[in-house]
């Protein structure tokens, strides 16, 4: 079986045979038999369906001892995890970090908490706040040799 390309990176981004057949014009039918053909899980309902990026980034999200969380939404071919609101994909780091600081962080996003993954939006840290927690350190400690 042919697959269409499109609708192959619909459903590893995890959207719902609905809403791939609404964005690609593929019969909700030939979507099914594609997520059966890829051994892709179907995507539990309303796992797409939150208004808010609140919702969006809660329901993508489960509690970890700790305060961290753990990604269960959709991750890019390279792993890397993603969640789309409106026309933009972003990745889960990124929207944790919205949310919490309420601006666009710059540079990469990653953890602060030494949790490979964890997206805890009170963990979450971008360049500039590692650069000032680096400069506070060496104030403190002295420089690192
Ligand atoms: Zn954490």
């Amino acid at each position: 079986m042919k697959i269409r390309t499109d609708v192959a990176e619909l459903l590893h981004q995890g959207h719902t045979n609905r809403a791939i057949s609404r964005a690609t014009g593929a019969a909700p039918k030939t979507v099914a038999r594609y997520r059966r053909a890829l051994g892709i899980p179907p995507t539990p309902l309303g796992h797409f369906t939150g208004s808010t990026p609140e919702s969006r980034f809660a329901a993508r999200t489960e509690a970890l001892p700790g305060g961290h969380m753990r990604w269960t939404g959709a991750v890019t071919s390279r792993g890397t995890p993603t969640v789309k609101y409106g026309q933009r994909h972003f990745t889960a780091g990124r929207m944790a970090f919205v949310l919490r600081w309420g601006r666009e962080p710059v540079g990469h996003v990653l953890p602060g908490c030494g949790m490979t993954g964890c997206v805890a939006p009170d963990h979450v840290e971008d360049q500039p706040m590692r650069d000032r927690l680096n400069k506070t350190f060496a104030a403190i400690f002295g420089e690192a040799s």
